[in-house]
């Protein structure tokens, strides 16, 4: 396989007390029976109050970087470490800690839940780990729309803004934790020119403050704005939306309640039953899925920990993705856009259906 991103010359030089230092990171992953090498031995040092830019073009591996950075998504070798805390070697509720301490995750296409104003959306991450009153993460939300400018637009959704608000919003969110770490995967790839400046002041005017800021691009244009470029190699295969296949018997555990989420499913065969395991020992189904629904997508998304369970009904054959092949997923789908995701990992909806997807169609037509 071809070896993808490549580390400065400078890597590993001078490492302060409180450095992001990436360390010959790799990570490989394993797809219709062949291993692609995605990350191969990247190494970079990141200082607080700077912006590094990953520079590379699409499946150059910047998203799975940064999910290994976040700690979402474990390398195959190498390490990740803040400070004096190996995030690569770290488990349980220290890797819950770090993920919704430390870091703050601006997705791509924004991810912000369409029935939510922009405020509300702020305020999520806080609301959904209870880390805070209602109250108080309503008004944590509303300086941060500030900040970013959007002090006229906290109670608009997300279909009544621009693109260049809606990711000023996602930036917003992202930082709503105060973060150490805001990591932001192609914050301009949305955007018109205009809209892509604005939003790349906005990052450069954020790392005053001490926090480092990593963010993916394959767009020139954010060059200029960084302290660091990591270039990521240009000399990889097509991206592919497609994930890998995983069988389960009936009655066996895909997922349990609490457990780290980094994975989004699609059904392709048989059925899923989502339910919660409840304080008295008890269980309170939720929802079953069929071939062509999916699930798991919140928790993958955002860095939360499975709000539910799930286990097969039956026979059940399952294809699982990377929150970012999920996402093109949807997006290849015909007439969906990309930026209104499902918003629970569960109980879910009615119209969490992959479009175009063929156990989607053959489940709908039903
Ligand atoms: P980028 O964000 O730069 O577009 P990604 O990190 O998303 O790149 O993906 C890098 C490569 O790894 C791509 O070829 C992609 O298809 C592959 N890949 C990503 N996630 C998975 C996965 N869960 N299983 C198999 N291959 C994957
Ligand atoms: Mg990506």
């Amino acid at each position: 396989m071809t070896t993808v991103a490549r580390p400065p010359d400078d890597a590993l030089a001078e490492i302060g007390p409180r450095d992001l230092v990436v360390h010959d990171l790799v990570k490989e992953y394993e797809s219709g029976g062949y291993r692609l090498r995605v990350l191969d031995e990247l190494s970079f040092v990141a200082q607080p109050g700077e912006l590094v830019v990953l520079l590379g073009p699409s499946g150059s591996g910047k998203t799975t970087l940064l999910s290994c950075i976040g700690g979402m998504l474990a390398p195959t070798s190498g390490s990740v470490s803040l400070g004096d805390r190996e995030i690569t070697s770290m488990k349980g509720t220290a890797l819950d800690e770090y993920r919704r301490t430390d870091v703050g995750f601006v997705f791509q296409g924004f991810n912000l839940l369409a029935s939510l104003t922009a405020r509300e959306n702020v305020a999520m991450p806080l609301l959904v780990t209870r880390s805070a009153s209602r109250a108080r993460a309503m008004a944590r939300a509303g300086e941060l729309l500030e900040l970013v400018g959007l002090a006229d637009r906290m109670d608009h959704r997300p279909a009544q803004m621009s693109g260049g608000q809606q990711q000023r919003v996602a930036v917003a969110r992202g930082l709503v934790t105060n973060p150490t770490l805001l990591l932001a995967d192609e914050p301009t790839a949305n955007l018109d020119h205009i809209q892509a400046q604005s939003v790349i002041r906005l990052l450069t005017e954020l790392r005053d403050d001490g926090r480092i800021i990593v963010v993916s691009s394959h767009d020139a244009r954010l060059m200029p704005a960084a302290d660091r470029v990591v270039q990521m190699a240009d000399d990889v295969d097509p991206i592919e939306a497609g994930g890998t296949d995983i069988a389960y018997a009936p009655g066996e555990v895909v997922f349990r309640q609490n457990d780290h989420a980094s994975l989004v499913f699609v059904i392709e065969a048989g059925r899923a039953e989502v339910y919660r395991e409840l304080a008295d020992g008890g269980e309170e189904q939720l929802a079953i899925l069929e071939p062509g629904q999916y699930f798991g997508e919140l928790g993958a998304m955002l860095g939360f920990p499975r709000s539910a369970s799930v286990r097969a009904v039956d026979e059940l054959r399952v294809t699982s993705h990377s929150p970012h092949g999920f996402r093109m997923l949807l997006e290849r789908g015909d007439g969906v856009g990309g930026d209104s995701p499902p918003n629970a990992d569960a109980p879910p909806t009615a119209d969490r259906r992959v479009p175009g997807h063929p156990g989607g169609d053959a489940a709908a037509s039903r």
